[in-house]
């Protein structure tokens, strides 16, 4: 019997799974009923996992092998799901596991900076205890001190930012330097050049982008499922659906204020001790947004998300 071999899944497609050695060697893998997960309760095989599989004898292109093992994942994106459509008790369905990072792709201009969508992604970063990397791509269509100012808020939060620009490559090794040797999943809204930035770091035209699609008249690229792609100095981006497809169910009105890391130190000054910053009279977060000591985009963020949650 062949050893096992180790690896991580790097794409899934119908019943298989690509699974991608150290050496760069990719291996069409099946799960069977005797493959042990050490992840109970959760999709068995995600992007991301790492596992020990069985190579096996085939005639095809690819080498193919049998899932043994998948060892647990670290962290977890997991996809949103309907819970009135899933009474069944249907295990969540993982996006993508063992991510290092959140990587924000926004754009400067062309789309506008989209500060509701990166609060959003700051506070499930958060809630899952993530670190984010915020990369504003297009660079080129902005003012330097214009943006700069956008970004003193975040830059504040201690936030990790990259001022990139795609079409004229710059800031990319800044960009490579965080990403390098980490796992780092990626998602954005539409337009901003997301699939244009890992393209370039990849050094390969892996993704479709907006001028390629057009020309083509195929519509524009959307990911519905993740994959994760080899960076050259070592490390994985992954590119996911994006926000709106992840679960935020961690986060829910009793806990947000907490992933609103600044609004902490003005809560004891609140009235109420579950005070939700919102309509509570003797607010503290009101007052520092009052005097100027919150950034009122991020308290506007703050309530947008609020009221996007079950009561
Ligand atoms: P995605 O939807 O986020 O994957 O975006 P695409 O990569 O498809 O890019 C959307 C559009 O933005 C395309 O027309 C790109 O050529 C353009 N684009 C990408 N990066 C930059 C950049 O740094 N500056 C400018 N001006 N345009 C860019
Ligand atoms: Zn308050």
């Amino acid at each position: 019997m062949k050893e096992l071999l180790s690896g991580v899944v790097v794409r899934t497609g119908g019943a298989s799974y690509i699974v991608e050695c150290d050496d760069g060697l990719q291996v069409r893998c099946r799960t069977v009923s005797g493959t042990v997960s050490d992840n109970e309760g959760e999709s068995l095989v995600a992007v991301g996992d790492r596992v020990k599989f069985r190579p096996k004898a085939s005639g095809t292109e690819m080498p193919e092998g049998v899932i043994d093992h998948v060892a647990r994942r670290t962290s977890a994106l997991v996809r949103r799901r309907d819970i009135r459509r899933n009474r069944s008790k249907e295990l969540e369905q993982v996006i993508a596991g063992n991510i290092d990072q959140l990587v924000v792709v926004s754009s400067a201009d062309d789309p506008p900076l989209n500060r509701r969508l990166i609060d959003r992604y700051l506070a499930f970063a958060e809630s899952e205890h993530l670190p984010l990397l915020l990369v504003v791509n297009k660079s080129d269509l902005a003012d330097p001190v214009r943006l700069e100012e956008a970004l003193v808020t975040y830059r504040a939060l201690g936030c990790t930012i990259c001022c990139v620009s795609a079409a004229r490559r710059t800031g990319l090794e800044e960009l490579r330097a965080h990403l390098e040797g980490k796992v780092s999943a990626f998602s954005g809204h539409s337009g901003v050049g997301k699939s244009t930035l890992i393209n370039l770091l990849l050094g390969r035209k892996e993704l479709k982008t907006a001028r390629i699609s057009s020309r083509t008249g195929k519509g524009v690229h959307t990911t519905s499922s993740a994959t994760m792609l080899r960076l050259p100095d070592g490390g994985y981006v992954i590119d996911t659906p994006g926000i709106r497809e992840f679960n935020l169910s961690g986060i829910t009105r009793e806990n947000l204020r907490f992933y609103f890391t600044e609004f902490l130190r003005f809560m004891p000054d609140c009235g109420f001790s579950s005070c939700s910053h919102t309509v509570e009279p003797g607010c503290g977060v009101v007052r520092a947004l009052e005097s100027g000591e919150i950034d009122p985009e991020r308290y506007e963020s703050y309530l947008v998300l609020y009221e996007s949650l079950d009561e």
